[in-house]
C-alpha cells in the first residue's frame, strides 16, 4: 500500500525506508535486547549510534574539523536565546529580517544583547523579497550577524549565503537552517554557527543540531544555563545532560539514507540538491502557469523547501483541501499567519509526490474553470 504524500512544514515526512528500519529495530536494536529508547546514553550501544550519527552528518555536509557538531534539545526557538547567551558577549548583534522566523529571533536576542541592529529587512515588501546583501551595512564590532537562511513560513531562501567579509565585516555569520538543512551543500567558509531543529529534514522533533566554529565556543554569559553552554556541551560530546537519544538515532538513519541517494553521477547532498531543484521547478512552474494559483515571492529567492501559494478565489480553499486529502495529499493548509496553502517539499518528498500535487492542481483548476 502506498502511503499518502505528506506536505507538512514540520514535524514533516520522514523517508519510508528510515521509518521501516526504525520499526524493524524497535524492540531489539542489533541483538542488544533493547529498544534505542531504552538504552543508557553512556552505554556502548548508544555510543556507537551517536558516533555514527555525528560522523554521518560531518561527512554528508562536509563539516570542517574546526567546527563542533552538537546534538542538543530545545529546538530552533531555544537557540534564539542560546545563541546570544553564548556568542553575544553582551555586546551588539546584527540581524537581517526576512520573515517570521528571523523576526522572532531578533526579538529574543534583545533579552541578552546590549543592542540589536536590524541591518536589512524585507518587511516593506511583505517579505516577498530578500534584501540584497550588497546593500547591507553590518555594524562595527557586532558579535555576530544572524540570518534565517530559509524562512519556512514566508517561503524565502538564501540560495547563496552572504559573504560578510566582502561587506567589510569580521562578524561570524549565524544561520538558522532549520528548514533546509541537508537540502543542499553549506559553504562553511562563510558560516560561524548554524542551528536547526531536526523535525523537517533530519528526523523527529526533539533533536536540535548546532554546528559551531571552535573559536566561538567558551564565551558564554554567566547567566547561560550550563546545559546550553556550548563549551560544556562540546567538552562532554553532547552528553552534559541526557541527549535526545531517539532523535539522534533517527537522524543517523536519515544521514545513512541521504548518503545513499543519487541523481546521475551526483551522490548524497549533491544529489539531494539536484532533486530539490527539479521538485521546486516543477511546482513553481505549475503555479506560475495557472490562472488560479499564485505565489508572491520574487523568483530569485523562492524556497526550494516551502512553497506557499494562494488560490485567487479563496472561497475555494476548503474544497481544494478536501479534494487534496481524498487524493492522499496531506497537510497543505498554509500557516495561520499567512493563510492560503503551503506545500513543504523536504528531502523525504519524492519527485513523484510533487508530480501528484501538480496533477491535482491542474485537475482542480480545470473543474473550477
Ligand atoms: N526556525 C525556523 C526556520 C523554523 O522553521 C522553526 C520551526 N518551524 C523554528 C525556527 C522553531 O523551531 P522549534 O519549533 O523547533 O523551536
Amino acid at each position: 500500500m502506498q502511503r499518502p504524500y505528506n506536505f507538512s512544514a514540520g514535524p514533516a515526512a520522514i523517508p519510508e525506508e528510515v521509518l521501516q528500519r526504525a520499526a524493524a529495530e524497535m524492540l531489539d536494536w542489533h541483538g542488544s535486547g533493547m529498544s534505542v529508547m531504552e538504552m543508557s546514553h553512556r552505554g556502548k550501544e548508544f555510543l556507537s549510534i551517536y558516533e555514527a550519527a555525528e560522523a554521518g552528518l560531518r561527512s554528508l555536509l562536509a563539516v570542517p574539523q574546526h567546527f563542533k557538531i552538537l546534538f542538543m534539545q530545545g529546538g530552533g526557538l531555544a537557540e534564539n536565546a542560546i545563541v546570544p547567551l553564548n556568542l553575544s558577549r553582551a555586546a551588539g548583534v546584527d540581524f537581517v529580517v526576512t520573515g517570521s522566523w528571523s523576526q522572532k529571533s531578533q526579538k529574543e536576542a534583545r533579552k541578552y544583547a546590549s543592542e540589536v541592529n536590524i541591518v536589512a529587512s524585507g518587511e516593506s515588501s511583505g517579505f516577498t523579497t530578500l534584501p540584497d546583501p550588497a546593500s547591507w551595512t553590518p555594524s562595527v564590532g557586532a558579535s555576530y550577524l544572524h540570518i534565517c537562511s530559509n524562512e519556512t513560513i514566508n517561503g524565502i531562501e538564501f540560495h547563496e549565503l552572504p559573504d560578510l567579509k566582502a561587506l567589510g565585516s569580521d562578524a561570524p555569520l549565524v544561520i538558522d537552517f532549520s528548514s533546509h538543512v541537508a537540502s543542499r551543500p553549506v559553504d562553511w567558509s562563510r558560516v560561524g554557527l548554524a542551528f536547526g531543529g531536526a523535525q523537517k529534514n533530519l528526523g523527529p522533533a526533539g533533536l536540535t543540531i548546532v554546528v559551531v566554529r571552535e573559536d566561538l565556543i567558551g564565551q558564554a554569559l554567566p547567566a547561560c544555563p550550563s546545559a546550553f553552554d556550548y563549551k560544556l556541551v562540546a567538552e562532554n560530546h553532547s552528553m552534559f545532560n541526557t541527549p535526545p537519544t531517539w532523535g539522534i538515532y533517527m537522524a543517523g538513519l536519515t544521514f545513512d539514507w541521504l548518503a545513499r541517494q543519487s541523481e546521475g553521477s551526483a551522490r548524497g547532498i549533491a544529489a539531494m540538491e539536484l532533486r530539490n531543484i527539479a521538485k521546486a521547478e516543477l511546482l513553481y512552474g505549475a503555479i506560475d502557469n495557472s490562472d488560479l494559483y499564485l505565489n508572491k515571492v520574487a523568483a530569485n529567492c523562492r524556497s526550494r523547501m516551502n512553497v506557499p501559494f494562494f488560490l485567487r478565489d479563496e472561497s475555494l480553499n476548503d474544497a481544494f483541501l478536501a479534494g487534496a486529502r481524498e487524493r492522499g495529499l496531506l497537510q497543505l493548509k498554509g500557516h495561520k499567519s499567512v493563510g492560503g496553502m503551503r506545500a513543504s517539499i523536504y528531502n523525504a518528498m519524492p519527485l513523484a509526490g510533487v508530480q501528484a500535487l501538480v496533477d491535482y492542481l491542474r485537475e482542480f483548476e480545470k473543474t473550477r474553470a
